[in-house]
C-alpha cells in the first residue's frame, strides 16, 4: 500500500547508529520535532526521535514512521538546542548526549500502567527454606528470593528485575509455585511522599544576603539571562538566598533547577527545601529506581514539579519555564563528567542553558573556581559577596603545624602533631566534636620490599596496593582487584622478611587514635565504611546527634555538612595533592582546605583548624589558612597567565586506551600529526604521553594535549579524523579538569 505523505522526518535511532535517517511522515501522524516515534528498519521495528522535520529527503527512497511513542514531545525545544549544542561542543553524537539528557526509563518508556507489584505469598521462614532448597538446582530462583526477602512491602518486579539481573521467568515460575504473588499496580513512585516536614518561614535578610537577593530578582523580573556569583564564606547564608530566590521564581510562576554535588544530596538539604516548598518539589538522586525516576520526569514535564533539585544530570530536567538555574558549590569537581562523553561540566552547561532559556543562573560557592571569579572581573558574570556568618558563629581560628619538626620531637614518623593531640583531648574534656581530614582510605597505602625495593602494585593497574586492615588483603583503589591473604615474602627477590609498609590511610587513623585515646568515640566515613545504600546518612545523623566524638573521613567528611557541635577540625596531611604535577593542583588544595575548614565552629562555639604539612611555608597553604581567596586568586591567576592555562586559553584532551601499549601509543601519535596538521600554530599540541594513571583495567592509557584559544576549531578536526583502529579508544574530553590523570 502506498502511504501519502508530504513531508519527511529525520529520525535517530535508539539502536547504534551515529547518524539520523529519513522517514516519510504519514499524513494520518502528526509528528513533531522531539517526539519518540517508531519506524522500521531492516525489518523490525525501532524506536528513536524526530530530530527534524524537513520537505525532502536526500535518500530517493524512504520509508514511512509507523508510529508515535510518546504522547508530546519528550525533549522540548529548548532541551533539543542544549543537546545540540552539547553534542556539538562536546564532540560527541546526539545519541549519545541523549542517552544523558533523556533518563533511561523515559528513553524505554518504563510507563506505570505495566507496573507489577511482587509480594510474598508464604512466611519469611517458609520462603528462607524454600531459597535454601533452590540454592544449587535454581540459582536465579534463589536470587529472586534474596531479593524479595530483604523487601518488607513487597518490590516492583521492575526493580526486583534490575536488582538481581535475571529475566522475568524465574518469578513466574515462582509465582506458579504458590511462592510469590504478581499484581498490577498503579503507584505513586514519589520518593517524598509518607515524609512530614516542619514549615519554615522565610528569615529576614542580613543587609549583604538582601543586596544578593535583590540584584537575582531583578534578572528574574526581567525574565533575561544573567549569571551571578554568590561568593560567600561557609555559613554565610548562601543557601538562605537561594531559597527566597527560588521562592520569587515560584511567585512569578517560573521553574527552578538546583544542582548540588551528589554527596550532600541528604536528608539534611532535602529536608530544608521541602520544608519550605513541600509538593512542587522533586528530588532526583541516584537512589531513585527506574520507576521513580520515570514518574519525578513526567511529573516535571506536566509542570507539577516547578523546582528540581539534583545532581549533575538534573540539570537536564524538563522542567517547564524555567527562570532560574542554582548550581550550589560551583567549585566542586564533582560536576564534571569525567569517564563517559558526553565529558560535560554542568556548572557550564548551566550557563549555557540559562543562556538559551533566559534565565537567571547562581553559582554559590565559599571557594569560587578561577574561572567563575575570572569571568565576574571581565564582567561577564555578577558578584555578589557574603562576607560574614550568618549566626554569630565567628570563623574558626587557623594554625599550620610544621611536620617536619613533629617528626624531630618525635624521632620518627608520627601521624598526630602535639598541638593536635591536645587539641582531640580538650574537645573530649568539654564534650565538643573533632573532625580529621585524610585523603586516603585503607590502612597502609603501599607494600614494598626493603631489600629490592619492589613495590606491590596492581597486576591489572599501574598502581601500588593499598592494605586494608579489616579485611586483611590488598586492594587496588582503581580495579578493586584484590590480594588474599597479603603475602609474607617478597615476590621479586624471595628475601625473607623484607617487606614493610608504607603511608597512611584512615583505617590506621581510626586505630592510632583508639590506642591514644582509648575512650574516644569513632566514625570513619569513606570509600569503604559506606559501600551500603544509605549509609553516608546514618553515619552523618549518628554524628549530629552526639553519638560519637571524632569523625575520621575522606573527601565525603567535607562538603556543606553543618555540624554545630564541632569545635576542632584537622587536615592532617595537608600537601596531599600538592605533589601532583597537575595546573589545578594548588586550587584543589586550596578549596580542599577552605572546605574543611569550614566545618570548624558552625554553632555558637568558637572553631579551631589545624592544619599538618611539611610545606608550612607553601603560599597556597598559607593563603588557606588565612581563607584568603582574593590573595589566592591574584597569585595563581597570574601564573595561570604567565603559563597560559585556562582561563587564558582552553585545553582538549584526547585519551586512547588499549590492551596493546604499542599499538596504543602509535594510534595516538597517528592522531596528533593530523591535529598538527589541521590545526594552526596558534594551537600547542602536547606531545604524547602516559597517562597519570598508564594502566586501568588491563588497558594502556595514553594522552594527547591540545591547548588554544579556542574549543571550536579543535573539535572541527578531532570530528574529520578518520578514526583509530577498532583495538583502541579515543576519549575527547573537553576542558577536562585534570591534564594529568
Ligand atoms: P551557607 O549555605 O552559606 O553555608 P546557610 O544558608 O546554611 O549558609 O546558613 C548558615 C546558618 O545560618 C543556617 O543555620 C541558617 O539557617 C542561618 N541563617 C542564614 N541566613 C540567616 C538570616 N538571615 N538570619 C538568621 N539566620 C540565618
Ligand atoms: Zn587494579
Amino acid at each position: 500500500m502506498e502511504h501519502s505523505q508530504t513531508k519527511y522526518a529525520s529520525v535517530l535511532l535508539d539502536v547504534a547508529i551515529e547518524k539520523a535517517l529519513d522517514y516519510g511522515i504519514p499524513d494520518t501522524l502528526e509528528v513533531k520535532r522531539g517526539m519518540q516515534v517508531q519506524v522500521p528498519l531492516r525489518g523490525r521495528l525501532r524506536s528513536g526521535y524526530v530530530v527534524e522535520i524537513k520537505e525532502k529527503s536526500s535518500f530517493s527512497k524512504t520509508l514511512p514512521i509507523h508510529s508515535i511513542l510518546s504522547e508530546e514531545e519528550l525533549l522540548n525545544e529548548e532541551l533539543f538546542e542544549l543537546a545540540i549544542w552539547m553534542s556539538k561542543y562536546y564532540c560527541t553524537s546526539l545519541q549519545q548526549v541523549l542517552q544523558r539528557i533523556l533518563p533511561a526509563s523515559v528513553r524505554k518508556n518504563v510507563s506505570h500502567k505495566q507496573q507489577y507489584k511482587v509480594t510474598r505469598l508464604l512466611s519469611k521462614e517458609k520462603l528462607r527454606a524454600l531459597c535454601l532448597e533452590l540454592r544449587e538446582s535454581h540459582a536465579l530462583q534463589a536470587m529472586v528470593l534474596d531479593v524479595v526477602l530483604m523487601e518488607e512491602k513487597g518490590i516492583l518486579l521492575t526493580e526486583l528485575l534490575e536488582k538481581t539481573g535475571t529475566s522475568r521467568s524465574p518469578v513466574q515460575t515462582l509465582v506458579n509455585k504458590g511462592a510469590l504473588h504478581l499484581e498490577q499496580v498503579r503507584v505513586d513512585r514519589s520518593p517524598l511522599t509518607g515524609q512530614e516536614y516542619f514549615k519554615t518561614e522565610a528569615k529576614p535578610l542580613h543587609e549583604e544576603q538582601a543586596e544578593a537577593l535583590e540584584k537575582i530578582c531583578k534578572t528574574l523580573e526581567e525574565k533575561r539571562f544573567e549569571t551571578h556569583l554568590l561568593f560567600g564564606i561557609t555559613g554565610s547564608g548562601k543557601t538562605e538566598v537561594y531559597l527566597q530566590a527560588i521562592d520569587r521564581a515560584l511567585k512569578l510562576n517560573l521553574g527552578t533547577i538546583m544542582l548540588v554535588p551528589e554527596i550532600s544530596l541528604t536528608a539534611q538539604t532535602i529536608e530544608r527545601f521541602r520544608s519550605r516548598f513541600d509538593d512542587s518539589i522533586a528530588i532526583l538522586h541516584h537512589r531513585l529506581s527506574d520507576g521513580e525516576r520515570y514518574d519525578e520526569w513526567h511529573r516535571i514535564r506536566r509542570g507539577e514539579a516547578k523546582i528540581v533539585i539534583g545532581a549533575r544530570s538534573a540539570l537536564f530536567s524538563p522542567v517547564k519555564n524555567l527562570g532560574l538555574i542554582i548550581v550550589d558549590e560551583e567549585h566542586d569537581n564533582a560536576y564534571k563528567q569525567n569517564e563517559k562523553q558526553p565529558c560535560y561540566h554542568a556548572r557550564d552547561v548551566a550557563v549555557v542553558r540559562g543562556r538559551m532559556s533566559k534565565a537567571a543562573v547562581i553559582l554559590g560557592t565559599a571557594t569560587p573556581s578561577l574561572e567563575s571569579y575570572y569571568n565576574t572581573q571581565m564582567g561577564k558574570y555578577t558578584l555578589s559577596k557574603l562576607n560574614s556568618r550568618a549566626t554569630n558563629a565567628r570563623l574558626p581560628k587557623v594554625e599550620i603545624v610544621d611536620m617536619r619538626r613533629e617528626f624531630e620531637k618525635a624521632g620518627g614518623y608520627t601521624t598526630f602533631s602535639e598541638p593536635l593531640i591536645k587539641g582531640i583531648k580538650k574537645r573530649l574534656e568539654l564534650g565538643e566534636q573533632t573532625i580529621l581530614f585524610l585523603n586516603r582510605r585503607g590502612y597502609h597505602t603501599s607494600l614494598f620490599c626493603q631489600e629490592c625495593g619492589h613495590i606491590f602494585t596492581c597486576p591489572h593497574c599501574d598502581l601500588a596496593l593499598t592494605f586494608h586492615r579489616g579485611e586483611a588483603l590488598l586492594a587496588c583503589h582503581l580495579c578493586d582487584h584484590r590480594l588474599n591473604p597479603v603475602p609474607r615474602v617478597c615476590t621479586s627477590c624471595n628475601a625473607p622478611e623484607t617487606l614493610k609498609y608504607k603511608g597512611i590511610g584512615t583505617e590506621q587513623v581510626e586505630r592510632a587514635l583508639h590506642a591514644l585515646f582509648p575512650e574516644a568515640r569513632t566514625l570513619r566515613v569513606d570509600g569503604d565504611t559506606t559501600r551500603h545504600k544509605g549509609s553516608h546518612e546514618r553515619f552523618f545523623r549518628a554524628f549530629s546527634t552526639g553519638k560519637a566524638d571524632i569523625l575520621i573521613g575522606t573527601q565525603m567528611v567535607t562538603k556543606g555538612l553543618h555540624f554545630p557541635a564541632v569545635t576542632l577540625v584537622a587536615v592532617l596531611n595537608g600537601d596531599g595533592s600538592l605533589h601532583i604535577p597537575d595546573f589545578r593542583a594548588s586550587e584543589n588544595v586550596f578549596q580542599l582546605i577552605t572546605q574543611v575548614a569550614g566545618r570548624s565552629g558552625r554553632g555558637d562555639l568558637q572553631g579551631e583548624v589545624i592544619i599538618q604539612t611539611q610545606m608550612p611555608e607553601n603560599l597556597t597553604i598559607q593563603q588557606s589558612a588565612k581563607q584568603d581567596f582574593e590573595m589566592f586568586y591574584q597569585t595563581e591567576i597570574a601564573t595561570r597567565e604567565m603559563f597560559s592555562f585556562p582561563p587564558f586559553s582552553r585545553l582538549v584532551k584526547l585519551t586512547f586506551s588499549g590492551a596493546d601499549s604499542a599499538l596504543t601509543e602509535q594510534s595516538a601519535n597517528q592522531v596528533r600529526d593530523v591535529l598538527i596538521k589541521g590545526l594552526g600554530k596558534e594551537y600547542l599540541i602536547h606531545p604524547i604521553v602516559a597517562c597519570g594513571h598508564a594502566k586501568i583495567k588491563d588497558q594502556f592509557r595514553f594522552q594527547c594535549l591540545i591547548r588554544g584559544m579556542h574549543v571550536h576549531p579543535i573539535t572541527t578536526v578531532i570530528q574529520q579524523l578518520s578514526g583509530v583502529p577498532r583495538q583502541i579508544k579515543m576519549h575527547v574530553d573537553i576542558d577536562p579538569l585534570s591534564t594529568f590523570f
